[in-house]
Formats: C-alpha cells, sequence, structure tokens
C-alpha cells in the first residue's frame, strides 16, 4: 500500500495495527536493528505475544537488562492504553491543520473521551517542541527580528462585575509573554512563553539562541539595551514597520495570526500553564511548512513529530499536578 498524501489515507493506513506498528518501527529503527531503550542492548528478541483478550501484543524481550518492551518504552505514548492507529491519526491531524484541533474535535474523531483526547494532544504537543540546539544568525545571515506579545486575558468571557475590576487593573494582568525571535532569510521562529521581560530573562533567550555577532533588529525597549555587547543591534519601530507591511513582517504575522485564531477558535480557553506547548505547536508548523526551498509534505511534518516523540515524557500528573484516575 502506498504511504498516505490525505488525512483519509493516513487515517485507513495507520487503522491497520499491522501497517501502523511497522512504519512506527520503521522511524524508530530505521535500519531495522531495534534496540532496547532501558539498556540499549543489541540482544533482542521479537515476541508476538497473545493478550487476555486474544489479541496480539507486539514486544521484544532484552536478554540485556531481561525485561520486555513495546514501541511504545521510551517514547511520548509510553503508558498509554491508546492503540498506535489513534496515536499516528492523531499526530497527523494536529502536524498538518493549521489552526490546530480541538480535544472535542479528537474525540469525535477517534471515538476516544473529550479526556483522553487532551492528554493526547498534550503529549503530541511535547513531541512538537523543537529538539535543535542549532542557533539562529550568524555573522553572514540577514537579520533576526526580536519581539514579545501578550497572549491571553480572557475578559470576553468573565462575569461583567469581574470584567470591570478586571479592567481596571489593565496592562499585562492575566497574559502571558511570549518571546519569539524571527530569522526572516531562514525563515525560522523561536517562541517560548516566559516569566517576565527583564533585561536578564530576555537577554538570556537571546544569547541561548542565537549566534554572537548577528545582526537583531529590537525596538527601542529598555530590556534591550545591552545587546550592542555581543550582536549588531538596531532598534527599529516595530508598529511602523508593521503598519508599512513590508515582505518580512508578514512572516511573523502570519505566525501571530494563526497562533491568535488557534487559540481563540479551537482551543478558546487556554490556561497560562498549558500556553508554551500551544506555542510549541504552531512553532512546529510554522517552521516546517512547505516552501519553495524546502517542499515538505504532510507526511514529512507527520514523521518529523513522530521521531521527536522517541525520548520525551509527559504524564498526567506533570501536566495536570495532579495523579491519574
Ligand atoms: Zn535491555
Amino acid at each position: 500500500m502506498k504511504k498516505p498524501v490525505t488525512l483519509q489515507q493516513a487515517i485507513v493506513y495507520f487503522g491497520d495495527a499491522d501497517r501502523a506498528f511497522e512504519y512506527a518501527k520503521w522511524l524508530r529503527w530505521p535500519d531495522g536493528k531495534v534496540i532496547c531503550p532501558r539498556c540499549d542492548s543489541e540482544k533482542v528478541s521479537f515476541v508476538n505475544a497473545t493478550t487476555k483478550k486474544g489479541g496480539t501484543r507486539k514486544l521484544w524481550f532484552c536478554n540485556g537488562c531481561k525485561k520486555q518492551f513495546t514501541l511504545k518504552v521510551g517514547t511520548i505514548f509510553e503508558d498509554s492504553a491508546l492503540g498506535l492507529d489513534k496515536w499516528m491519526a492523531a499526530f497527523w491531524m494536529i502536524c498538518n491543520c493549521k489552526n490546530g484541533i480541538s480535544s472535542y474535535e479528537l474525540h469525535r474523531s477517534l471515538g476516544v473521551s473529550q479526556k483522553s483526547a487532551w492528554f493526547m494532544l498534550h503529549r503530541i504537543r511535547e513531541a512538537m517542541k523543537s529538539g535543535s540546539f542549532a542557533k539562529l544568525g550568524g555573522s553572514d545571515s540577514g537579520p533576526i527580528e526580536i519581539d514579545e506579545t501578550y497572549v491571553g486575558g480572557k475578559a470576553k468571557n468573565m462575569h461583567r462585575e469581574r470584567r470591570i475590576r478586571f479592567n481596571q487593573n489593565r496592562g499585562t494582568h492575566g497574559k502571558a509573554s511570549v518571546f519569539w525571535m524571527l530569522d526572516r532569510e531562514a525563515r525560522q521562529v523561536r517562541a517560548k512563553v516566559i516569566p517576565n521581560v527583564k533585561r536578564e530573562t530576555v537577554q538570556n533567550e537571546i544569547l541561548n539562541n542565537i549566534e554572537k555577532g548577528s545582526k537583531l533588529h529590537t525596538d527601542a525597549y529598555a530590556s534591550y539595551d545591552e545587546l550592542h555587547k555581543n550582536f549588531i543591534h538596531k532598534t527599529v519601530n516595530h508598529v511602523q514597520e508593521y503598519v508599512r507591511g513590508e515582505v518580512h513582517t508578514n512572516g511573523i504575522e502570519n505566525f501571530w495570526s494563526l497562533l491568535k485564531r488557534g487559540l481563540k477558535g479551537t482551543y478558546v480557553a487556554v490556561e497560562p500553564f498549558h500556553l508554551d506547548r500551544y506555542v510549541a505547536e504552531q512553532v512546529f508548523r510554522f517552521n516546517n511548512r512547505a516552501t519553495k526551498d524546502n517542499p515538505l509534505t504532510d507526511e514529512d511534518r507527520f514523521a518529523l513529530a513522530m521521531l521527536q516523540a522517541v525520548g520525551r515524557r509527559l504524564t498526567y500528573t506533570q501536566l495536570t499536578g495532579q495523579g491519574a484516575d
């Protein structure tokens, strides 16, 4: 069977348990050499075990550590009772739907509970976080735009009295600052929720993410005033630049409109605690969108996120701060 191209084909393709298994196995061990995720031993033997319900469970026995493992061990799927067919369909959807997908849509599409769908989507977002340590910029690259944007504040959903009180305390109250850096020429963005916009916080992010000596464009905000020590720093008036509508600013405007549309339309009310994962989801789709120089397909994006699922965990306790029921 040919590899899937559309969502419909993906659901059919991964709906077959054996095919989903083979695909995920190929992604994880592309040379076919299965390695124990616990002890890295290559001495493993495949077991097609029969479950209590009469189904089959594919696993390996490791002769190194004498323990069994499945494809899910050591990945974002670990401890999940849901089959790879459901996981892979969910990965496909969130990687390729421009506005994201809500837990209600996923719950209806896959026939899992809304609560499971919500947990699945957060785990997938964890896999979508960039795993790259490569820095943006460099002395011969184009300028990198840097700014922060406030997201959140659910004034419109509040009771009237509370809303009045809320509006009186305006400013950044109830909002989270999302800090972003855009390399226009490479068409790559980095964005994350930061606890405050103090000089030290902002400069650490810049030093961690951008090569020294790069050209930076920021506004005249005081937190950016020492950047000239490590970078070629130019202050610009972002508001005017956006209004002028230069081609280069379209890049980040597109990113924000997609993020805000997703947050307002698809996700409605996002807790600030979870915002970073929604930002990561949008960054993933933005940085991996198809361009003339890099014609990525839906399957490419899907496979990339699936690859990043290895070596990551997000438990229900970590996600909610409570024990799983
Ligand atoms: Zn082992």
